[in-house]
């Protein structure tokens, strides 16, 4: 039994971070720009005890059975994992065992689909047509597992944020189809205003919205709303607190979009760090109540997920904490029951996080 002493501190459930880039994101400006894979404590000193991981842009040379087994590694390593079935840009998305429906209903750590884009081509490009008619019939097999396996199925989009349609073609979706919004989790609404304006209508209809904690002018988004503003204007809109998730999209690693016409592309990192960081000024400079901005890195992104176990401190939950002194600085990071930072120093590592560091240094 360890006891700590957190009088003074803030003790908070541990961040559950929905869209992560597990395996490394990346790979879009050659081989060389494929991200590495995440390690445990890289999550764990960021205050993320929970993560939902997926492939993303590369599922050439990644696949479903390593994104399978990087989870499970993480597990071991002492954190909790999940990840989505399919890819970004594969419609049908790669799956494990061949189907969607049979990924979610019978792998254990597989709890929905995605990032799923509603464009052909990805975040730069409107759809044709196609993309979101084949997101609609991804959403309905997510749906149909989860009702089979007691998970939410649901379905997490990239959305292309800067031409017309934007969250358009989804609106059409949910009209038509009557899958219930909160199958849907839009990613990175901050990215452009257009985007935003469509996930205010999109969250005073019901859904959920997921700010990017890197979508940032500070991280090289010229045209996106810096996180904890966007937090605000959501608010400001009427959007419930209850149905604004915040995500980082951390280890992925697209190209930078703010490079000049003549300089060559380069790829755009995206920290885990940058979850706290934006959900600190959530509270700093916004003044939103500690409680409420918690709920968007813990709670609600428990519910959107189907995490019922998670989000909360609360008898029968898992033992995720966070302590914070009342500068909202890490004290102690416990995950399953285990310190893996104790005094603002990491005491836990997964396997070969310090032979890397021998190695680098
Ligand atoms: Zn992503």
């Amino acid at each position: 039994m360890e006891e700590i002493d957190a009088a003074g501190h803030l003790v908070c459930p541990g961040f559950v971070d929905n869209h992560v880039h597990t395996l490394g994101g990346g790979g879009g400006l050659g081989f060389s720009s494929r991200a590495p894979e995440i390690q445990a404590s890289q999550l764990a000193r960021a205050g993320i005890t929970t993560i939902i991981g997926m492939l993303g842009f590369d599922a050439t040379s990644k696949n479903m059975a390593a994104l399978v087994t990087k989870t499970k590694g993480l597990r071991e390593d002492g954190l909790s994992a999940y990840c989505l079935t399919g890819a970004t840009l594969e419609h049908p998305v790669p799956t494990l065992t061949g189907q969607i429906r049979t990924d979610i209903a019978f792998i254990d750590e597989i709890i929905g689909v995605g990032e799923l884009s509603i464009s052909e081509l990805g975040y730069g490009y409107d759809s044709f047509g196609k993309g979101a008619q084949y997101v609609a019939e991804a959403a309905v097999a997510g749906l149909l597992a989860g009702r089979l396996s007691r998970k939410a199925g649901y379905c997490c989009l990239q959305v292309p944020p800067y031409l017309k349609q934007i969250l358009k073609p989804m609106f059409e979706v949910v009209d038509r189809t009557g899958i219930p919004i909160t199958q849907f989790i839009p990613s990175h609404v901050n990215q452009s205003d257009g985007y935003m304006q469509d996930a205010i209508d999109w969250g005073l209809r019901g859904g959920w919205v997921d700010i990017g904690a890197n979508y940032s002018p500070e991280n090289n988004y010229g045209r996106a709303t810096l996180p904890h503003k966007a937090y605000k204007r959501l608010r400001q809109a009427g959007v419930p607190a209850e149905q604004i998730l915040m995500s980082s999209d951390g280890n992925g690693a697209p190209p930078k979009e703010e490079t000049g016409e003549n300089k060559p592309k380069v790829a755009n990192y995206m920290p885990m760090r940058a979850l706290f960081a934006a959900w600190r000024r959530v509270v700093t400079e916004e003044g939103v109540d500690v409680s409420e901005a918690l709920a968007a890195v813990t709670s609600n992104v428990a519910r959107a997920t189907g995490l019922a176990h998670k989000g909360e401190i609360a008898p029968g939950k898992d033992a995720d904490l966070v302590v914070l002194d009342k500068d909202l600085e890490f004290v102690h990071i416990i995950a399953r029951g285990r310190s893996f930072v104790t005094n603002g120093e990491p005491v836990r590592r997964g396997m070969f996080e310090q032979t890397l560091i021998n190695e680098l240094t």
